[in-house]
């Protein structure tokens, strides 16, 4: 089978590379891609706001499946639009991903659904925001209800500052993503993510991951979108784990079947480990990244036929096999991310892969043939090992082994697992 994989980024590379494995794989596409995707992808370029553009490369080129990597297009309906064309794809519609394209969506479907998440209000004016800020107490949980690439939740520690970040948004500061926010009660615990994948219907979980949003080390410095991740995430043991398909994935599931809208893809769950118990802080409607990068390190089943089946509805009850290492990923950004990365500096792997070790690319470009660094998150370096302690000196010694003077990475990704390890 042809399948079309869109995205560029090291969520995308980490699914090319494992699409290529698969036996049921003709020939591979990607769009736009990037240089580590193009060793197992041809890559075209296409814009994927034109449907009608897409529609015909699938057609021109007997595509049997498209997997969407990243939110935009499927919030902006291209799914809809493939499925109408008659061609399969991996993704939810756009009526599904405002799952993740709305957070007041989302928070409506936790309080029909009775899913455990934080309370909340949705508001739609700076001075009903402002009235709104009353019922709740310090930290503040601001939320801009639609996409805003990562960036639109204020934590504020007093009033004044809630005040403030409210005027911002509803004066525009976050685009139409800030036209309604939403105010939440602030959950306190750790947080971790669950994987499912689903067909609207019949749902397999997809294993659990950790992640580092923060820039430094010891998660200081400004948000990014991800320093790096592992998995499985241990603290979301086999019980909890069972609670959220139990108590935060089937109703979610159940509820979108019922209203008309399934839900088809995975479903990326950001949850609280509260004191209470699991509770639902978002839902994506596509991998994370480089939580994607973990995932695929450790699946040992093909993924083709389950996309497939996602696609098309015919997900049958069963395993999805992972293997028992444990992932790590460190991702090396340019200097300057999360605010203006430095592009063009060269990188040079040299022999930094091996057994157990995938490098693969966020944002690299070729230069008259050599590799240089093209956005703000350049690699994921992703190893394997026992545990955390041990996948985590496997990626550091790989990234030690790479030349990338105007990169850098944190150096303590999976701290608090490496800790928990030491006893
Ligand atoms: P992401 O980049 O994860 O997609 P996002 O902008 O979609 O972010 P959320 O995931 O909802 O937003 O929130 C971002 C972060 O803010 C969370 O990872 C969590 O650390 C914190 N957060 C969000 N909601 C709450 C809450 N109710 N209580 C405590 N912390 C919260």
């Amino acid at each position: 089978m042809n399948i079309l994989l869109l995205g560029s980024g090291g969520r995308e590379h980490a699914l090319s590379w494992k699409l290529a494995q698969s036996p049921s794989l003709t020939k591979l596409y990607a769009a736009p891609g990037n240089p580590g995707i193009a060793e197992e992808a041809e890559l075209v370029a296409l814009d994927v706001t034109d449907h009608g553009a897409v529609i015909a490369f699938c057609a021109e080129h007997a595509i049997g499946l498209v997997v969407v990597g990243p939110e935009a297009p499927l919030v902006d309906g291209l799914s809809d639009s493939l499925r109408t064309a008659g061609v399969p794809v991996f993704g939810p519609s756009q009526a599904a991903a405002q799952l993740e394209g709305s957070k007041g969506f989302t928070k409506d479907l936790c309080a029909r659904a009775g899913i455990p998440t934080a309370g909340y209000v949705r508001t739609h004016s700076l001075d009903e925001a402002r009235a709104a800020l009353a019922r709740f107490a310090a930290p503040y949980v601001l939320k801009a209800d639609g996409l805003a690439a990562g960036k639109g939740v204020v934590i504020a520690e007093t009033l004044a500052e809630a005040e403030d970040a409210l005027a911002d948004m509803f004066g525009g500061g976050f685009g139409e993503a800030g036209a309604q926010v939403v105010i939440e009660e602030f959950m306190a615990g750790e947080e971790a993510s669950f994987f499912a994948l689903t067909d609207g219907t019949t749902i397999l979980p997809f294993g659990s991951a950790q992640d580092h949003k923060r820039v430094g080390d010891g998660d200081t410095g400004p948000n990014t979108g991800g320093m790096g991740a592992y998995s499985p995430a241990p603290v979301l043991t086999p019980e909890l784990q069972a609670r959220v398909m139990a108590e935060i994935i089937e109703p979610t599931v159940r509820t979108m079947r019922e209203d008309g809208t399934p839900y088809q893809g995975v479903l990326f769950a950001g949850l609280m480990l509260t004191a209470d118990g699991p509770k639902l802080i978002e839902y994506n409607a596509r991998f994370g990244d480089p939580e994607c990068q973990v995932l695929m390190m450790r699946l040992k089943s093909d993924l083709v036929p389950i996309m497939l089946a996602c696609a098309q509805g015919t997900l049958d009850d069963g395993e999805i096999a992972f293997s028992d290492v444990t992932a790590l990923t460190v991702v090396m950004a340019a200097r300057g991310y999360p605010g203006t990365p430095e592009k063009g500096g060269a990188i040079v792997l040299g022999d930094a892969e091996s057994a157990g070790v995938k490098i693969f690319h966020a944002g690299t470009a070729r230069k008259d043939g050599a590799l240089v660094a093209a956005g703000g998150r350049v690699l994921a370096v992703t190893a394997t090992g026992a545990n955390v302690t041990e996948a985590q000196a496997h990626a550091y010694r790989a990234v030690d082994a790479i030349n990338f003077p105007t990169g850098f990475s944190r150096r303590d990704i999976g701290w608090r697992e490496v800790a928990r390890e030491a006893g």
